[in-house]
């Protein structure tokens, strides 16, 4: 009798020990985490203190090459592959800004795949700096052409449109102007952040544009006189 309660005894703290291990093993981690405190709303809004306060003078561009690697940018139609004039005119603009005395950052300088993720925290690493990203565009409709300018929050308007301005100038596609837009390397960077679009390298006379090496130079020049005009008005 004794033994065979010992037995059941010791057969139910095996059982127990068993659960317990399970539970701690497969338990989610939000259920087995302490609870965490909800962000305060100074955390909250510290994305945009940045962005919300007005434009302060700055000595590096993080300059953005869009898409790189395995991610061609475009679509199917693409007469021209975007990531590599993307890249193309990131470098000489690096080579502009440079002689015009600014630091540059890039969040590619070759052929590779880099996330939105990653090309966001470059910038957020750099506080006296803005980030410009260089695009071209696409469309279905192959009349589509011209340049566009975006940029999400107010303080980067006047870049914005210094830089649209210049691409205008450079190009004898359309104006499509300065627009405010949600994309993630706009809205999650801290820097003022703008973005450019180029061409439609699904339009013919853009796409040819973007094969000439004179149009590239004289697109990045333009945008490094922006900026530089940018930076010269905030000093
Ligand atoms: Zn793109």
């Amino acid at each position: 009798m004794k033994a065979s309660l010992v037995r059941c005894f010791s057969r139910a703290s095996k059982l127990i020990l068993v659960l317990t291990l399970s539970l701690a093993i497969f338990a989610p981690a939000e259920l087995s985490a302490q609870p965490k405190p909800l962000p305060s709303k100074r955390n909250r809004s510290t994305r945009l203190v940045h962005k919300s306060a007005p434009a302060r003078p700055f000595s590096t561009v993080v300059i953005d090459a869009g898409h790189g690697g395995v991610d061609q940018g475009g679509i199917r139609q693409n007469i021209v592959s975007e990531k590599n004039v993307a890249l193309d005119v990131a470098q000489r603009l690096e080579k502009f800004l440079r002689k015009a005395g600014l630091r540059t950052v890039m969040t590619r300088s070759d052929d590779r795949f880099v996330t939105l993720d990653r090309r966001v925290s470059i910038a957020n690493a750099h506080h006296d700096a803005i980030f410009m990203s260089i695009h071209f565009n696409s469309a279905r409709w192959a009349r589509a052409r011209g340049v566009e300018t975006f940029h999400f929050a107010p303080s980067e308007a006047t870049l914005a449109h210094r830089i649209q301005r210049n691409l205008v100038a450079t190009t004898t596609g359309d104006d499509r102007g300065v627009k405010r837009a949600r994309f993630r390397v706009l809205r999650q960077t801290k820097i003022r952040a703008v973005l450019a679009e180029c061409g439609f390298l699904t339009n013919p006379q853009d796409a040819a544009l973007a094969r000439n090496a004179r149009y590239r130079a004289k697109i990045a020049q333009q945008i490094s006189r922006a900026i530089v005009e940018d930076r010269n008005s905030l000093r």
